[in-house]
């Protein structure tokens, strides 16, 4: 799964590898908050549909 900011920052999430680019923030109702650390855009993402986050 790659996260992809209006920016141009993109970042590959994945298990074993550390998010660096993005401040992740968990939400209680399956999202998750991602924000680009380049240009302070939020982005969510839906973790129910993400196996590998
Ligand atoms: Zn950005």
């Amino acid at each position: 799964m790659k996260l992809i900011c209006k920016c141009g920052n993109v970042e590959d999430l994945n298990t074993d590898k550390t998010v660096e680019n993005y401040e992740i923030r968990n939400c209680d109702d399956g999202t998750a908050a991602l924000v680009c650390k380049k240009c302070n855009e939020v982005v969510f993402i839906n973790l129910k549909n993400s196996s590998k986050f």
